[in-house]
């Protein structure tokens, strides 16, 4: 299985489980024909469509994925504000899990600004346990038995509060950045807090553009854990498949 990121960041998320034969398709926050180019334009391979929350950068595309016949799943919360129905729309619910061809998914609750938001632990017999959080602040569970991680590490405190302290970020959005999307320092407890030792790869996403260091971030987890780590730009590919323990 391979995980290829079709986007990443504030201005399109999406990203692919893909193997030989079925492909999850991970948010849609990009334009169709960047989804379809990404699958080879083969569009029937795409099983589904998991969508965390209605934020346009991880749902632009929502109608047209499933006008194009690709059946999504998202909360009721999600669904209702994207005004989304018909036989394409799955309602999918915290700790409620659902298969998708190959891919057992249990969603969990994220904490966002959103409707209801969600997060995914995403199981294929290729990969193992997969972790898939993003547009969170903060997330209360501990999961067992994970071998891949995507994880968003969006921003740096000390670069917020830097920042805060030259005057360069407005208090409110100082806040509405605190209160909705995952520093590097709460990402690196949670992955702490995980236990790890079965982790082939973790991939952090959604880093902002003017307040995240890549290369740092990378350096950071990977002293962390000993872990391949990657910060996922668009067009990148990563070898998803549990390591043969
Ligand atoms: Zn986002
Ligand atoms: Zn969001």
């Amino acid at each position: 299985m391979k995980l290829k990121i079709i986007g990443s960041n504030s201005k399109g998320n999406s990203y692919l489980l893909e193997n030989d034969n079925e492909a999850l398709l991970i948010e849609c926050g990009v334009k169709l024909p960047v989804i379809k180019k990404a699958i080879n334009y083969n569009l029937s391979k795409i099983l589904g469509c998991i969508v965390t929350h209605e934020h346009q950068d991880h749902c632009v595309s929502i109608k047209e994925v499933m006008k194009a016949g690709v059946d999504v799943y998202a909360s009721k919360g999600t669904l209702d504000i994207l005004n989304c129905s018909g036989h394409r729309a799955n309602v999918i619910s915290s700790k409620t899990p659902f298969s998708v061809g190959g891919f057992k998914v249990l969603p969990f609750d994220a904490k966002h600004d959103a409707a209801e938001p969600l997060g995914f632990l995403i199981n294929h017999i290729e990969t193992g346990n997969v972790l898939f959080i993003t547009d969170s602040y903060y997330c209360p569970y501990i999961f067992d038995n994970l071998n891949n991680i995507i994880v968003e590490a969006n921003f740096s405190e000390k670069i917020i509060d830097s920042k805060m302290e030259k005057g360069s970020i407005a208090p409110f959005l100082r806040d509405r950045i605190l209160k909705s999307h995952m520093s590097l320092e709460t990402c690196k407890k949670l992955l702490k807090s995980n236990d790890l030792s079965k982790v082939n790869n973790i991939v952090l996403i959604h880093l902002s553009d003017g307040n995240s260091d890549e290369t740092q971030f990378v350096k950071e987890v990977k002293e962390l854990t000993c872990k391949n780590v990657y910060a996922a730009n668009a067009g990148m590919t990563i070898d998803f498949d549990k390591r043969p323990f």
